[in-house]
């Protein structure tokens, strides 16, 4: 530009004459940050070699700092640290409940708050995490449900909450110690805030990085994300994804499902179905897990037991019982343990797996549905709660 140009002209070149702020690494797909690399002076050559580096700092080690990173060259460590972070959401507060359960608030760019719940059991370490924060859809016995969505989570706000859970967890190896085969953290659940289907690009790409060989390392039969039913969605997860799936199926017939998950009004049981039942194949995994909340005196019958079963028929599957998390001012309350019991019973007989999810962290209000962020501002009105789930 000229000396004489004018200066409005001047503030309008400006951001492309200054160099952008720091990017964050965190989040970011292989390819996405090869091509950052070279572009800030990386060799085109280096760069696929230098991203498994840095991934591997990043995600298997736990280095949030570029000299720490020693088998780059000290020059090239100060050029990274001059053009990129390694940033993650950062602890509001931790609560931990008497059964070892521990909830976090974390928050995220523009001052949002999202829960995040760990939940040890003797066999594995269960990481449960938000993918939303909110949820547009209104699934009537949900906490989330009563919260606006304000915004999607970035995939470096959704492994970044993996990373912290590491944190806390005290749980980064050594470089070059062997690899730890019992893992503290050795599970993910998508079942936090939001749903995951709605945000898919990102949950697929911190899920990419949750399952890579340079990555968080995890199976993705570790890795389960749970859908209201998404139907468009459910073949791309398969495909692009490749975890376990759950699905929130709740209810036996569309009228009752239609006030529980009111994402059934556009698309229904039938169609639910015939989209759950190419999914083990496509993602060769074994079977899909069916989640059914126990709502006492709505969906907890012998008849919707049986039901069921004829429904999910040809589907392998797997049917998790929640008992309903009550949560102040909910419209419903929980069946009664019987009435779990010999639900449970009639499937089981069927010949399907029908655990019943003990409920974790009551105290702290960390069990499953309970996840709410404290932004009491963008509470939906009861009205647009009752009127879409048809109450
Ligand atoms: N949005 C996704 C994932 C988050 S909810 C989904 O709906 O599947 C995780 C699970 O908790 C879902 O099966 C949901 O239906 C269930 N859930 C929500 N509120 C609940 C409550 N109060 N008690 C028990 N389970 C609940
Ligand atoms: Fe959203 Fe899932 Fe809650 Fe329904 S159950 S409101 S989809 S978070």
């Amino acid at each position: 530009m000229s000396a004489t140009a004018p200066i409005t002209q001047d503030v309008m070149t400006l951001p492309r004459k200054l160099p952008d702020g720091p990017t964050n690494l965190v989040g970011l797909t292989r390819d996405a940050m090869r091509d950052l690399l070279i572009e800030s002076g990386t060799p085109e050559k280096q760069a696929r070699m230098r991203v498994g580096q840095i991934w591997t700092w990043i995600y298997q080690w736990g280095v949030r700092d570029f000299d720490q990173m020693t088998n780059l060259a000290k020059s090239y460590r100060a050029q990274l640290a001059e053009r990129f972070v390694i940033e993650i959401p950062e602890v509001v507060s931790k609560q931990l409940s008497a059964d070892g359960t521990r909830k976090y608030l974390v928050r995220i760019a523009g001052g949002h708050e999202v829960e995040v719940v760990y939940i040890p059991e003797e066999d594995r370490g269960t990481l449960c995490i938000s993918s939303q924060v909110g949820c547009t859809l209104t699934c009537s016995f949900c906490h989330t449900g009563t919260q606006k969505l304000v915004r999607n989570l970035t995939a470096g706000e959704i492994i970044g909450q993996v990373m912290m859970a590491r944190d806390d967890l005290g749980e980064w190896p050594t470089p070059g110690a062997p690899k730890d085969e019992t893992r503290l953290l050795s599970n993910i659940v998508l079942m936090g805030m939001g749903e995951p289907l709605y945000n898919f690009e990102n949950v697929r790409d911190a899920m990419k990085i949750a399952m890579d060989p340079e990555g968080i390392q995890l199976s993705r039969r570790r890795i389960t994300l749970s859908t209201s039913g998404v139907v468009p969605e459910i073949a791309r997860t398969a495909e692009e994804i490749g975890c376990q799936l759950a699905v929130s199926f709740h209810a036996t017939t569309d009228e009752v499902r239609n006030q529980l998950v009111p994402i059934n009004k556009r698309w229904n049981i039938a169609e639910l179905l015939e989209a759950l039942r190419s999914y083990p194949k496509v993602s060769n995994s074994e079977r899909i897990t069916f989640e059914y909340v126990m709502l006492k005196g709505v969906n907890d019958t012998d008849e919707d037991a049986r039901r069921l079963i004829d429904l999910i028929d040809g589907i392998p599957a797997k049917i998790n019982l929640i008992p309903f998390n009550e949560w102040p001012g909910a419209p419903y309350t929980r069946s009664s343990n019987n009435r779990i019991r010999a639900f449970a019973d009639i499937i089981y007989k069927a010949g399907y797996a029908s655990p019943i999810r003990t409920p974790r962290g009551e105290d702290i209000m960390a069990a499953c549905g309970q996840l709410k962020s404290a932004t009491e501002r963008a509470r939906k009105s009861r009205r647009q709660i009752e009127s879409e789930a048809g109450l």
